[in-house]
Formats: structure tokens, sequence, C-alpha cells
């Protein structure tokens, strides 16, 4: 088999840059998933889409990609169950009052329309809460939550569309080289000539980067998160609601909640096993900010892999030590949200053309050359 391009890993990354290429005319895109379509981080993740973020670059990829988001049916035939709830983000310190502002002022200036609100506006908003020891909320009503699994399969059958091939349960083992130009990349199911691969790999990057002696520093952690019961009375409008000191996070799934949080004890691995270590935490985290919670019987879950860096910000570029291998990955808990802007961006770096925002901060060279891009605002 012969492609234009190969792109590993069959989760949002890599469908919607496959998607992006293939509609931008690029023959021959090839993509190339080891289990089924969006068996990895994504269908796991929690769907947040949000712009609210300490970091231009995030602010903008995060505000492009809402823009995506909101046409996505249209562009795709696709329903991917857009609820434009608002993120609100819960502040007890002066120190992420302070952040938050700043964070707040920056998102203004690049057209985000995010404010800063008191704790009573904020019960107002999202009334599960427990006010006592907050200082002061941030929201921004376009952010919200949508279904991944779905904009992963609008992504896949749009690339399929123009064009591009998608094999399942076909992984990648290797990538032949022939001095620093890749020649093909070899699967379980056979030899793909190839001069340009697109590694988006999620926590799973390191190796495949490793196929062309380049370092993706990319960790896996595992992350948690609780189904309830139906909830009576919840507001239509209940925004993604995270309370930033600990981490508690909760929005609307169907009739019930889906409640995520981090958890400390938790170390670098690919075990994606649930076990309930975490649940004493949860549980007085709830008790803390909204004790309405701890009543809510738990009625499942799953666990799933953040995909960590060095400094919780993405890996986005093109090698220079070899030809033709980008990568988009490490997106460190907030990579869903960012899937429809980075395809674009990977498109035009694939194509040599200036993208909508610079990410060469971005890149994986950024940790050798001691210039780390951390992103303050994370969950
Ligand atoms: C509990 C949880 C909650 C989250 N909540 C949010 C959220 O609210 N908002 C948000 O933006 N993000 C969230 N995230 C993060 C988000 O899920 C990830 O950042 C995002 O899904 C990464 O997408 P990806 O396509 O890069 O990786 P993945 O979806 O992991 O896709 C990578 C794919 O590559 C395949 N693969 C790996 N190696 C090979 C190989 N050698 N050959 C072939 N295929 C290979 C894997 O099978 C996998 O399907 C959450 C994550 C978790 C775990």
């Amino acid at each position: 088999m012969r492609a234009g391009v190969v792109v590993v890993g069959g989760g949002v990354m890599g469908t919607s840059i496959a998607c992006h290429l293939a509609r931008a005319g690029v023959p021959d895109v090839v993509l190339v998933e080891r289990d089924e379509l969006a068996s990895g981080s994504t269908s796991k993740a929690a769907g947040g889409v949000r712009a609210q973020f300490s970091d231009e670059l995030n602010i903008r990829l995060g505000a492009r990609s809402l823009e995506a988001f909101t046409r996505f049916e249209q562009d795709t035939g696709y329903d991917i169950g857009l609820h434009r709830v608002g993120y609100l983000f819960l502040l007890s310190t002066p120190e992420d009052v302070a952040s938050f502002e700043a964070g707040v002022r920056l998102q203004n200036s690049l057209g985000v329309p995010s404010r800063m609100i008191d704790p009573a506006a904020a019960r107002r908003l999202s009334p599960l809460i427990s006010t006592e020891g907050l200082l002061a909320a941030a929201f921004s009503p376009d952010d919200g939550h949508c279904t991944p699994e779905a904009v992963v399969h609008g992504y896949a059958a749009t690339a399929r569309r123009h064009g591009a091939t998608v094999l399942r349960h076909c992984e990648v083992t290797g990538i032949e080289l022939h001095g620093d130009d890749i020649r093909a990349v070899l699967t379980t199911r056979g030899r793909i000539a190839t001069d340009t691969v697109v590694c988006a790999a999620g926590a799973w990057s390191r190796a495949v980067g490793a196929m062309v002696g380049l370092d993706l520093p990319v960790e896996p952690l595992r992350r948690q998160i609780a189904l309830t019961e139906p909830v009576d009375d919840l507001p239509p409008g209940l925004p993604m609601t995270i309370d930033f000191t600990t981490s508690l996070y909760f929005h609307t799934e169907g009739p019930g909640l889906l409640v995520g949080m981090s958890d400390p004890d938790e170390r670098p691995g690919f075990a994606t096993t649930t076990h309930d270590r975490w649940i004493p935490r949860l549980g007085a985290a709830m008790e803390q900010r909204a004790p309405a919670l701890l009543d809510l019987r738990r009625t499942g879950g799953w666990a799933g892999l953040y995909e960590l860096t060095p400094d919780h910000n993405a890996l986005i570029g093109e090698a220079t030590s070899v030809s033709r291998f980008l990568y988009a990955t490490g997106f460190s808990g907030h990579g869903f949200l960012q899937g429809p802007a980075v395809g674009e961006v990977v498109r035009d770096l694939y194509l040599g053309r200036v993208p909508f925002v610079d990410v060469s901060p971005l890149s994986a060279g950024r940790f050798a050359a001691d210039a780390p891009r951390p992103e303050a605002n994370r969950v």
C-alpha cells in the first residue's frame, strides 16, 4: 500500500487531522488505528469545550475549536450534542482570583466573553454548590460540553467522503527510514510506503516518536469519572462547574451528572482499570464545595488516560531531525476541545501554509531549549 501521508491514531486528533488534510485535497491520506476509532482517551473525556485558558495559544485554539463545534453538524451531518452552557471556575484563594482576573483580561482582548462574578451569582448559575469560603468565580458563557465519540465519527466519515482511508485494528510497529527520510510505516497489516507521518497517538506517542529517534515527552496518567443517578430539578443550563482548589468538576450527563476529579496519589502508567481509592477524597471535596452531590448514588463511571507533558501543554510541530514527521500530542487533559483547531493547524504545517496561530512555542524542542510554556488554568 502507498500513502501520501499516514496519520497514526484514531482519536479526536488523528481523525480531525485526516479530515482536514483530505478536505484540503491531499491525496492518499491513510489513518491507522490499532483498535476502534475513539477507543483511546477521546471516548473517556468529560467532553468539556472551552476557551477559558491562561495561555494565549490555548485561548485561540479553544475559541477556534468552539466555532468549529458550533458548525460541526452543518459541516459533517453529525449531531455532537453540543451544550453551550458555559464553564464556571470557583475560586477560593486570592492568588487564584488574581490569576483568573488576568486570564479574563487576556481572553476578553481575544474576543472571548468571559467575566468574573461573585459567589452569589455563581450559585445562581450552579445551584448545587456551597459558597462557603468562595471568593469569586470566572464564567464564560460560550464554553460547554459535547459528545467526544460523535466528533470522532463525524471527522472519520467526512475524511472518508473526501477520499481518505481509515484502517482500524492496524497497529503501527515501526517506521522505515533511509537516512533522515521516511520511507514507510510498518504495521500489523503490512507495509505502507510513504514519506510523511503524523503522530496523533495520544498517551502512546512517546513510543511512536521513538520509531524515528524523536523524544516526545508524553506520560500517561489515569483519571477517573463517576456518573450519578438522575437528579431532580437540574437547571437545563447548568454550567460545567469546577472547584479550582480541589479540581472537583461536574456537568449534566443525561438526567444525572458526570463528576470528575484529579487524584494526587495516581502515578504514571497505562492502567485504565477503575478503582475506589479516589472516593474518600472525592467525597471530601463534595462535602466542602457541593454537599448535595453526596446524596447521589453512583451508577457507573470509567477511567482513561491524560497524556501529560512536563509543562502540561501540548506538543505540536514537525521534527527537525527527520524529514516530514509531524506530531500533535501531549494535550495534558485539554485535547478533546482543541481537536478541530489543531486539525486545521497540522493541515497547514503539512501544506507549508502559515497556520491561523503560530504554534512554534509548542514544539517538542522547547524543553531542550529551556523554554517551557506552562498552562495555569488546568483541570
Ligand atoms: C477522564 C478524562 C477526562 C477528560 N476530559 C476532557 C475534557 O473535558 N475536555 C478535553 O478537552 N479533554 C479532556 N480529556 C483529555 C482528552 O481526552 C485527550 O486530550 C484527547 O482525547 C486526546 O486525543 P488524541 O486523539 O490525541 O488521543 P487518543 O484519543 O488517545 O487517540 C490516540 C489513538 O492512537 C492509537 N494508537 C496509539 N498507538 C498506536 C499505534 N502504534 N498504532 C496505531 N494506533 C495507535 C490509540 O489506540 C488511540 O486510539 C480528558 C481525559 C480523560 C482521561
